[in-house]
């Protein structure tokens, strides 16, 4: 880090007036702002651009207009509209703590620091940028943006990853952040982070930090912030099964913990070998391959293999599976949240339900009639 003596006044203040001209105040959460909105918002908006976010937002908003209203919802409709946004632990954890709200907080959102920050989810920068938001209160925050400007500025060594990087970044930012005005103060570093000092080609020349910041006076822009330690990663396969029956398709519920947790998947195999003969089991003399596609997630990539196949009017062997209908799905989910639920999915009249996104896509292709073989 350069050596400096900081005065956080000049860069308060350079950031403040940069945010009167160039800061975002139209964005939907802003207008009446309540401090439920802008925890929806917030939760939205970490991993996901401003622009995503907005419909999700107006959706969500409508359906569930208050904290109780997302607690009192299925999860499985709460899956549902997040669909599509991805990290679907952020849809579990909202409803869990509109839960903790509705039941320990009579249905009103927090405003003690301590309090919002145990709520299910919340970590500390989005407690901090929620109650400065709405309430003004001087918390600061330390999303990805802001560690992007705060690297650059301070030039600070090594990957945000690490907990002495990042320590040293929420230091940093509790002493630029002025007591007075944060709201503004930190709606205009995440706005400097997305639209100035961007993750390539920032526009230095346009940033109201540019006189002071030390990766710009050493051209050493793209060496900060340090990205994270390369690592490859691993690879797995999976073979989906689209098993069709008079236009419906089967459809399993992935344990509520882990990946695509509580969402919707096709059966899935491990190998073709244990899939085919599932499918001798049940009669089935034919099937597609459909194209492979890959889906990568943060920490491995997923070889996906879709078969499809048809279940052709015969009597359905319930070896593997207990098919139920769709009204049973959720006394059994309350029940056994382990135990996978297995159903016919119907695209034509879809439920509201949560879908991984390679399986909302699959559907579409399905409905699509298209071979791929
Ligand atoms: S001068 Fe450039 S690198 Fe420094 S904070 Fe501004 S945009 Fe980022």
């Amino acid at each position: 880090m350069q050596a400096r003596s900081f005065s956080n006044a000049p860069f308060a203040h350079a950031v403040l007036t940069w945010f009167e001209q160039f800061g975002r105040k139209h964005l939907p959460w802003q207008q009446n702002k309540t401090l439920y909105g802008v925890w929806l918002s917030e939760v939205m908006l970490q991993q996901t651009q401003v622009n995503t976010v907005i419909p999700y937002f107006e959706r969500f908003i409508k359906t569930f207009p208050t904290a109780t209203a997302l607690a009192n919802a299925e999860l499985d409709e709460v899956l549902h509209l997040w669909t599509g946004l991805g990290y679907y632990a952020r849809a579990r954890n909202l409803h869990k703590a509109a839960q903790q709200i509705r039941d320990e907080f009579d249905g009103q959102f927090p405003t003690d620091f301590a309090q919002v920050v145990a709520l299910s989810g919340i970590g500390r920068s989005t407690a901090g940028a929620i109650l400065s938001s709405v309430l003004g209160q001087p918390y600061p925050i330390l999303d990805g943006n802001v560690k992007r400007v705060l690297s650059r500025y301070f030039c600070v060594e090594g990957w945000a990853g690490e907990k002495k990087v990042e320590n040293q970044l929420w230091a940093l930012s509790a002493e630029v952040t002025p007591q007075d005005r944060t709201a503004d103060f930190n709606q205009a570093m995440m706005d400097i982070g997305a639209l100035v000092c961007t993750r390539t080609k920032p526009k230095c020349t346009l940033c109201p930090l540019n006189q002071h910041c030390g990766a710009y006076l050493t051209d050493s822009c793209s060496k900060y912030p340090a990205k994270k330690p390369k690592k490859a990663l691993p690879e797995r396969k999976s073979y989906f099964l689209i098993l069709s029956h008079q236009g419906k398709v089967a459809l399993e519920q992935r344990p509520n913990s882990g990946l695509w947790g509580g969402l919707y998947c096709f059966p899935q195999f491990d190998s073709k070998t244990e899939l085919f003969a599932y499918l001798q089991k049940q009669g089935v003399q034919q099937y597609q391959e459909w194209t492979a596609f890959r889906h990568t997630f943060s920490h491995f990539h997923l070889d996906i293999y879709p078969i499809y196949a048809e279940l052709n009017g015969k009597k359905y062997d319930e070896d593997r599976t207990v098919w139920k209908k769709v009204e049973e799905i959720t006394a059994e989910y309350k029940s056994s949240v382990q135990s996978a639920v297995k159903y016919w999915y119907d695209p034509r009249n879809p439920d509201q339900i949560g879908l991984a996104t390679p399986v909302k896509n699959l559907l579409l292709e399905f409905q699509k009639g298209k071979n791929h073989g």
